[in-house]
């Protein structure tokens, strides 16, 4: 089948809305020239508010940045789930903190739907970060590993070197890693901490993006992180709730100042999503028991849950979206 036709297809799907879903079944045009649907047949509904476990949930504490793979219930990012379709066949995507949670979500998704895939990590978060490898290699996409601590300015250079050398060019940078780590006063928040969160969430993305902007051509997209924290902030969160008011913020800057050179900047606005940040310091043990409990879905969200929301900001697409925030919460919070 040609390509054109392939594209004037999705084409005419987009305008019904259907790119905002994660497409498991292609669209065709019949032999007539209508539209329906080609197999596998469609998947049965699935009731959002049943899909994943509610609390109560189990006590546990993890020393920071926390593992995934030692989490219970173990979260879901879309292993078994995710099917792509080619949205983003070509591309070259940097993630940091593509190890677990959204991150790994987003690198499963991007290797799946046709992208290869350079994923950011700590040093000790090896472990988490294999899976996702041999995860988007099994994609049959290329998977390049680059460890290091993004409150390093030089490293956060070398990071975007590294990922153009690898992968051979940048079309995606999802800035994605940030420290949480709740504090019950601001009396308990000593100034490492401070700079800490502040070097992470605001410092690391800025010198990304500076670095990987010279590389990034019309058509790539940056998508930053951000939180219901950005307009909700918790009590305990005065540290990291600023951080997230600061990334909404850059997104709607940045995405007028690079609309002109046609790069698309846009946000993810996350709730309670279950993740190693939580388990790690990022809440107490009184709120993680009963995590997501007072959205109105009664649960925390999981990480595939927000894949289709970053595959739909790297699409082409959604050319038309920039300094956008999109919000996925449970019916809670605003974005
Ligand atoms: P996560 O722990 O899976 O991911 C955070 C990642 O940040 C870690 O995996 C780690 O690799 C990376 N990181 C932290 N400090 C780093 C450093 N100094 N150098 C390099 N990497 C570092 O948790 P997550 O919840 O998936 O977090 C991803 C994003 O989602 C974050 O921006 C977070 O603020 C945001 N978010 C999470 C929630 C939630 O409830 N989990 C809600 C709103 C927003
Ligand atoms: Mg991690």
């Amino acid at each position: 089948m040609l390509e054109e036709n392939k594209l004037s297809r999705r084409q005419i799907l987009s305008g019904l809305g259907a790119s905002l879903a994660v497409a498991t079944v292609g669209p065709v045009l019949s032999a007539e020239g209508a539209i329906g649907a080609a197999e596998p047949a469609a998947e049965p509904l699935k009731d959002p508010t049943t899909a994943y476990p509610k609390p109560p949930f189990k006590s546990q504490q993890q020393p920071w940045p926390g593992l995934a793979s030692k989490m219970e219930p173990l979260p879901d990012h879309g292993e078994k789930s995710y099917k792509g379709s080619g949205r983003l066949k070509g591309r070259k995507a940097l993630i940091t903190g593509g190890d677990s949670g959204m991150g790994r979500a987003a690198a499963i998704a991007y290797a799946r739907e046709g992208a290869d895939v350079a994923i950011n990590y700590l040093p000790a978060e090896e472990a988490d970060a294999k899976e996702v490898i041999a995860l988007i290699k099994a994609a049959g996409q290329k998977a390049v590993a680059i460890p290091g601590d993004l409150r390093d300015e030089a490293f956060c250079k070398k990071l975007v070197e590294e990922a153009v050398r690898q992968l051979g060019g940048l079309d995606i940078v999802v800035s994605n890693a940030a420290r949480q780590q709740q504090r019950q006063s601001i009396l308990d928040l000593s100034t490492e901490d401070f700079d800490a969160t502040m070097k992470t969430n605001i410092y690391a993305p800025f010198w990304i993006i500076k670095a990987a902007l010279p590389h990034l051509k019309p058509g790539s997209a940056i998508i930053g992180t951000t939180s219901e924290q950005a307009t909700d902030p918790s009590a305990d969160l005065y540290d990291y709730a600023q951080t997230k008011a600061a990334t909404t913020n850059y997104v709607r800057s940045l995405a007028k100042q690079l609309a002109p050179k046609g790069i698309r900047v846009n946000g993810v606005a996350p709730g309670p999503i279950w993740t190693p940040l939580q388990v790690s310091g990022g809440a107490t043990q009184e709120k993680l028991v009963k995590f997501g409990g007072d959205t109105p879905m009664k649960r925390p969200g999981q990480p595939a849950e927000l894949a289709g929301i970053y595959v739909l900001l790297a699409d082409p697409l959604a050319s038309y979206a920039t300094g956008q925030v999109y919000g996925s919460s449970g019916g809670a919070g605003m974005p």
